[in-house]
């Protein structure tokens, strides 16, 4: 086992007198650390030197947020998913759904399989995206990364974006050499990641040297969009105007394996096995990293009494327009899959498909002052 000495150092106190205050929390963390766990998990580190303490930082300090359950911790390494397991597994089958350390994840990649999906009421879907992470094999993820190897990341992402052609012909803007109203239009626009402002990155490591190391890269139209060393060393973003899922999931899919064509030919492939799929810094991204979501307009359904029971069982979840921190503005809601881990890309953007639908008919019919009551779906 690698030796951190810091921790040595945390070693020389009792169990009792290192143990945080968990006793205000509700993330998956809090709910599943316990004293025995801690005391089995705290000497150990990843041959990079990240630790258990590392790993919760970020749920010690945030003890719940307003409008999501969160997971309290993060991976500062490939490896922390095996070396600290005895935490992570049970926080990975209470955030996925019993996802058990036997299971084994499926990716589907084949956008082909999407059944519809161009066919969402534009009047109600404002924009539709796909996104998901990417950890380059051999770095240390964003919550650990020393500056010297994000910006190793950040080269070789610029390498590797170059030599996209055609629809992804585009361009490379590092943070650093941006105005600050450049900065806001783009965040503004949704095309880029806030500020490092949200807590939970903060307490995570993952704002550290900011804006070092960081930038977007996007296509000449901006609907394919790469953030560089934010959460995860790569975001990859398929995005437009309107409803039309099929053809954003379509981009995304074909861009994506581009990108990870050429990283294989650069000799860093992407971080997956079996069991986890893709290997990302939150355990909630842990699988596909697929968020596929709408900007849609639900008033009325949105102030339903049956309006979160109905999310929970199409299996989605809602967001406000301006990213995971912000509340709902005029009714207007970011709807996206609830899953990452256990079905593939193509069934979760399918849920989203189809939850959207039928959300837009319920909205409908309510505008009309009919009930929605025969509508109410099963659990999926
Ligand atoms: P994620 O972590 O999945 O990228 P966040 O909630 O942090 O999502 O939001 C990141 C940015 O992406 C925000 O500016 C948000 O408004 C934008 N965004 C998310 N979904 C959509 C969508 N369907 N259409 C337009 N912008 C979106
Ligand atoms: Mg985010």
């Amino acid at each position: 086992m690698a030796k951190n000495c810091h921790n040595d150092h945390k070693m020389k106190f009792s169990l009792e007198e290192e143990f945080p205050d968990l006793s205000l929390h509700n993330n998956h963390m809090a709910k599943v650390l316990t004293k025995g766990m801690y005391e089995k998990l705290r000497g150990k580190s990843t041959p990079s030197g990240f630790t258990l303490d590392d790993c919760i930082q970020t749920g010690v300090d945030n003890p719940g947020h307003p409008f999501i359950m969160t997971v309290g911790c993060v991976a500062g390494d490939e490896e922390c998913y095996d070396v600290f397991k005895d935490m992570f597994d049970p926080i990975i089958s209470d955030r996925h759904g019993g996802y058990k350390p036997t299971d084994k994840h499926h990716t589907d990649l084949n956008f082909e399989n999407l059944k519809g999906g161009d066919d969402l009421d534009p009047a109600y879907v404002l924009s539709s995206r796909v996104r998901t992470g990417r950890s380059i094999k051999g770095y240390t993820l964003p919550p650990h990364n020393s500056r010297g190897e994000r910006r190793g990341v950040e080269k070789l992402s610029i390498e590797a974006l170059a030599s996209l052609d055609g629809e992804f012909k585009g361009k490379y803007y590092p943070l650093s050499g941006m105005t600050d109203a450049e900065q806001d239009t783009l965040i503004a626009d949704h095309f880029l990641f806030d500020k490092p402002v949200s807590p939970l990155l903060l307490s995570a490591g993952m704002a550290r040297d900011w804006p070092d190391g960081r930038g977007i890269w996007h296509n000449d139209n901006k609907t394919f969009l790469v953030w560089v060393n934010e959460e995860d060393h790569l975001r990859v973003i398929s995005m437009q105007q309107g409803g039309n899922m099929k053809e954003v999931f379509k981009r995304f899919c074909t861009g994506l394996q581009k990108i990870e064509a050429i990283f294989k030919k650069h000799n860093h492939g992407f971080s997956w096995n079996e069991h986890l799929g893709y290997v990302l810094t939150c355990p909630s991204n842990l699988g596909t990293g697929l968020r596929g979501g709408v900007h849609v307009k639900l008033p009325k359904l949105s102030v339903h009494a049956k309006f979160d029971e109905i999310l929970k069982r199409l299996r989605l979840q809602k967001r406000g327009t301006g990213g995971v921190d912000t509340a709902s503005v005029g009714g207007v809601f970011d709807i996206s899959n609830a899953d990452r881990l256990g079905s593939s890309e193509v069934a979760q953007v399918q849920m989203v498909v189809d939850g959207v639908k039928l959300m837009v008919a319920m909205e409908k019919k309510l505008e009309k002052g009919e009930s929605i009551d025969d509508m109410i779906p099963a659990q999926k």
